[in-house]
């Protein structure tokens, strides 16, 4: 798996201490309210894991799963798995793992907004905002990054690399292959 590796953009030790970081702002801001964060699958499931530990409030989880259509089909998004739980009346905080074009997140969001949440925001941990199509307000960012393609720390290729602990390119001829 680390053959594949073109090169490593973020290490492991990286990542945490932008987790420790965000954690550390969102318990500021939401110090007193009630929050639900909400993991968008499958992309963030090792972000939500790690930054729910660095929040020092009584949180509530909950996940969203979607998919886009296809790589050729943009702004098209399903979801898989809808919430468990009602977001009425709640504090929602979406966890992302990436922001790119940002038509998954507005989709998302628009869904999201129809159910009357007390208040709607977002921490991603990566945003690309190279490819920026639709302005989605970022609440809370890890790392802003170039445009490249990345994978680790729960993004895929193909379904692989989600459990490499660090943010990595691929080497040209695995992403072709
Ligand atoms: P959007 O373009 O709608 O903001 O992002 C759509 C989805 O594309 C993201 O949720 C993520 O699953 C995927 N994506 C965007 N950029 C990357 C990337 O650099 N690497 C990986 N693995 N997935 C990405």
């Amino acid at each position: 798996m680390h053959d594949d590796i073109q090169s490593i953009l973020i290490p492991a030790e990286q990542i945490q201490a932008a987790v420790a970081r965000l954690g550390a702002d969102i318990t500021r801001d939401y110090a007193g309210v009630d929050l639900h964060l909400l993991g968008v699958l499958r992309g963030a499931a090792p972000f939500v894991c790690d930054l729910m530990r660095a929040i020092a409030l009584p949180v509530t989880v909950d996940f969203i799963g979607v998919t886009s259509y296809g790589p050729n089909v943009r702004g098209v998004v399903r979801i898989t798995k809808d919430l468990d739980e009602s977001i009425t009346n709640r504090h929602v905080l979406v966890l992302e793992g990436i922001v790119d074009t940002g038509l998954t997140l507005s989709y998302i969001l628009r869904s999201l907004a129809t159910r009357g949440p007390a208040s709607l925001k977002v921490c991603t941990l990566l945003n690309k905002p190279a490819r920026r199509i639709i302005d989605v307000p970022l609440a809370y960012v890890g790392f802003e990054i170039p445009d490249e393609f990345v994978v680790g720390y729960g993004l895929d290729w193909r379904q692989k690399y989600r459990n490499l602990p660090y943010i990595a390119t691929l080497k040209p001829e695995v992403l072709m292959g």
